[in-house]
């Protein structure tokens, strides 16, 4: 496993196209070489390269988890009804999609469904929304994720677009709390601090069932786990979700801060930080080197062998 790792590392180090992500002013200044890859099995072994302890915010990576802990908390048919699961072919900030679909968020890994999805999760104010999200999240890592204060105030000085999105959609009457609100909660859990291994941690855990392997922890309910990495798979890597699927063929979501995380059920959470990104904004790196991972490793979940009787 080791060296299957260095060498999907040393695979995808030759590639340094694409760009930083800068629409979020603090993310502009992320260093374009750093890199780095984790591997956590259902065993809570590691197996790594390059730079895993560089820490960087999560952004639209939390849309998966904060999904598993809605689901967790109202079931599979309100989840299904409320933010629903179907890709949107478009872009992730896209206001269109929202008014094409009636008010209706479509899936929880764009910003419209992540808001709703942000706005339903039972608790008593923001306040406590906040703290249920970032215990939630912490429990799925397996250490106390803290907040990237710059981050968090830059996103929250430029994010009109995201404050018009939630607005839209109580418009619409499908985000019933206070829309400013629900976009600062939903700012901070886009910028909690993690590094390659706490995401592979955090994949882990969906591999494993919802248990966290290396803390031994349940996290969320098997069935939680098992819908969130099928959302993953329809729209984690957004509009270009179909043809991570076809080459790759394992659940994933990528972040515009460089994070890809990437599940194979029952056996691991594979996490890339590499910032440059692609015209979407999936990680470059991440992606190549996380297709080479899957190739490797037989890891593709529609792969199968003809059954041929003997008899
Ligand atoms: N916080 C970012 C936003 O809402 C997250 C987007 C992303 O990572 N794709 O724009």
């Amino acid at each position: 496993m080791d060296r299957l790792v260095d060498a999907a590392f040393a695979h995808a180090s030759r590639h340094a196209e694409g760009a930083v992500a800068d629409y979020i002013p603090a993310l502009a200044s992320a260093d374009p070489a750093l890199f780095g890859l984790s591997v956590v099995g259902v065993d809570g072994e590691a197996h790594e390269a390059g730079d895993t302890g560089s820490r960087f915010s999560i952004q639209s990576i939390s849309k998966a988890f904060v999904y598993a802990l809605l689901c967790d908390a109202v079931g599979h048919e309100e989840a299904l009804a409320v933010v629903g699961v179907n890709n949107t072919g478009l872009a992730f900030n896209s206001v269109v999609a929202i008014e094409l679909n009636d008010g209706h968020p479509m899936n929880p890994m764009v910003n419209a469904g992540a808001l709703a999805t942000t706005a339903l999760l039972p608790a008593s104010d923001a306040a406590d929304r906040w703290h249920l999200i970032q215990r939630g999240l912490s429990l799925f890592a397996g250490r106390d994720l803290a907040l990237d204060e710059e981050v968090y105030r830059s996103e929250a000085a430029t994010n009109q677009r995201n404050g018009a999105i939630a607005q839209l959609m109580a418009s619409y009457g499908r985000i019933t709390e206070d829309p400013a609100e629900v976009v600062d909660v939903y700012t901070r859990q886009c910028s909690l601090l993690v590094d390659a291994h706490d995401l592979a941690v955090m994949g882990a855990t969906l591999a494993d069932g919802g248990v966290n392997p290396v803390r031994g922890v349940r996290v969320v309910a098997a069935d939680v786990a098992r819908d969130t990495l099928a959302v993953m798979a329809a729209s984690g890597l957004y509009e270009n979700s179909g043809e991570w699927l076809f080459e790759v063929g394992l659940p994933g979501k990528s972040g515009v801060s460089g994070g890809l995380l990437t599940v194979a059920p029952g056996k691991a959470g594979i996490a890339a930080y590499a910032p440059r990104l692609d015209g979407v904004g999936n990680s470059v790196r991440g992606q190549i080197a996380t297709a080479y991972l899957s190739r490797v490793l037989g890891l593709n979940v529609f792969v199968s062998t003809a059954y041929i009787p003997t008899a």
